[in-house]
């Protein structure tokens, strides 16, 4: 109560007692204090309407208030001011019940000393100031609490998910939504340095800022230069102008950075910035309270986890498909291997006999391959068997078709949909693209060149029957075409047998 001036506001009605509670605070004060005296409730809610008091004196009896209503109503305007009853009437009961309502003493009138009352007022003061702080506190606390629940929301929504546009735009809507705020942004920071809005989430009455290049104007951000301070704040792009142009008044920026896991071994390489998250209010200015602030920055954060656990999951599903393509290809040609043709053989023959529709198989093998090893040599072996398979590739230009390496210098074609004389037009095709090659086979005793035996077989699948069966007539046919002499396409009986 020292040093402040304080502000005491005297509601009395009565002039005598006005005049006598004056004298006592003037006796007991041991600090310097204004007294605004008023007579009537209305002159009361009028005067702390008005200013703020350290301290009202309130007689309940007042020309147009009695009793705890005068309490009530002056409580209802002035909330936090400790309001001391000065009052004559005598009445245990009331008492208790002005102290239940927030008053913060109750004197009799008359029967007041200077030193009581203006004790009763210091400790008024100070009661009502440790409730404000508990309040402070009570209100900080519920603050820490909704923003752990907000964030939470965010980061489960985004966590969630392996699909970056998602993610991106759950972001924007759901921190306007929370931030109320008339504009949020995710831009985007290329390789180059070019910045550019990419997602967004914007009031009806707010142009939109997608698709805009915020330019480069702090291209020594995006370089490789190492130990660049990662918290270093030049991340709000946006020029002066631009925001004139977008109407932006206030605004929060936060940076995306991402850990960057490709980093040479041993070398721990800086984040990089991947983005920048961006709030915009247009209507007005607004002041950013520090929770906000935080709130923002850890939906950033959070922000660039999620974008990292997409980065990874989007690798490792690269890498598998990778994987999967290794697993299925031949590793001398490059064709389909056997295990693949197998799939591809059995999902074409569930698929052609769904719709009643014709499948082919071709059956290729080289003829005399053993003696062109023998007198090339293996690796000359390998290279014409490259060479081959290149050639009958060539020939199967269909997306659905599958070329594949079905054994050691035996080749297949799967063709869906292919009717017997088309397919073997193909088969004569590849046979005649392979003589075309002139690979020299001094050895072969059908030809000087390296030339193959062909057999197809046609089917209009039956679910029933095992795809195997394809195969077998495919086989029969090729057999049958070593038979004839070699170097000539067979077609499989079921179709009717042709030679070339
Ligand atoms: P035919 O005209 O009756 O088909 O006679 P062929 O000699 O071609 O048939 P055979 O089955 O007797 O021999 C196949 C040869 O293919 C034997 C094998 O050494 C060779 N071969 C199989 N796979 C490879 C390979 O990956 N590289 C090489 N260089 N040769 C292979
Ligand atoms: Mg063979
Ligand atoms: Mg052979």
């Amino acid at each position: 109560m020292n040093e402040t001036v304080l502000q005491v506001l005297l509601v009395e009605d009565n002039p005598a007692d006005a005049t006598l509670i004056r004298k006592l605070i003037d006796r007991g004060a041991r600090c310097a204090y204004q007294l605004v005296a008023v007579e009537t409730l209305a002159e009361a809610v009028a005067a702390v309407t008005r200013e703020t008091f350290s301290t009202i004196l309130l007689d309940l009896t007042l020309p147009d208030s009695c009793g705890l209503d005068t309490l009530r109503r002056l409580k209802a305007v002035a909330p936090n001011a400790p309001i001391i009853i000065l009052t004559g009437i005598d009445d245990e009961d009331l008492a208790v019940a002005a102290l239940r309502d927030g008053a913060q003493d109750y004197s009799l009138k008359g029967h007041i000393q200077a030193e009581t009352l203006v004790r009763s007022m210091r400790y008024a003061i100070e009661r009502q100031q440790i409730l404000q702080q508990l309040q402070r506190s009570e209100a900080a606390l519920q603050q820490q609490l909704l923003r752990e629940r907000l964030l939470s929301e965010v980061t489960d929504c985004i966590h969630r998910s392996f699909d970056l546009a998602e993610i991106l735009q759950t972001t924007v809507d759901k921190v306007r939504l929370m931030f109320t705020c008339d504009r949020v942004l995710v831009q985007r920071c290329a390789d180059d340095g070019r910045v550019t809005v990419v997602v967004e989430s914007h009031h009806p009455d707010c142009d939109p800022a997608i698709g805009w290049h915020i330019g480069n104007p702090y291209p020594l951000i995006f370089s490789d230069l190492d130990g660049f301070p990662t918290d270093s704040p030049p991340f709000d792009l946006w020029s002066e102008d631009l925001c004139r142009i977008f109407n932006v008044r206030s605004r929060l920026t936060a940076p995306i950075w991402i850990d960057n896991c490709s980093s040479k071994k041993g070398n721990v390489s800086k984040p990089k910035l991947w983005g920048i998250l961006s709030v915009h209010h247009c209507q007005s200015q607004r002041l950013w309270q520090t929770m906000e602030r935080d709130l923002f920055e850890q939906i950033a954060h959070q922000l660039a986890i999620a974008i990292r656990q997409v980065q990874l999951y989007q690798t490792l599903e690269a890498a598998n498909q990778e994987l999967q393509r290794l697993a299925s290809l031949d590793g001398l040609t490059q064709l389909a291997n056997r295990r693949h043709f197998n799939t591809c053989l059995d999902r074409e023959w569930r698929r052609c006999a769904r719709g009643h529709r014709p499948l082919s198989l071709i059956l290729c093998d080289i003829d005399f391959f053993k003696a062109y090893n023998d007198r090339y040599g293996h690796l000359a072996g390998d290279e014409c068997l490259q060479e081959v398979a290149r050639a009958i590739h060539s020939v199967i230009k269909r997306s659905s078709d599958v070329v594949a390496r079905y054994g050691g210098e035996e080749f297949a074609a799967i063709l869906p949909e292919t009717e017997a004389t088309a397919a073997f037009y193909l088969a004569e095709s590849i046979r005649e693209q392979v003589a075309t090659l002139r690979i020299p086979h001094a050895r072969s005793a059908v030809s000087s060149v390296v030339t193959l035996s062909v057999g197809i077989a046609t089917r209009v699948p039956n679910p029933q029957i095992d795809s195997a069966t394809i195969v077998a007539e495919a086989d029969i046919a090729l057999y049958d075409a070593k038979a004839r002499g070699r170097n000539c396409v067979v077609l499989g009986e079921r179709q009717g047998n042709s030679a070339h």
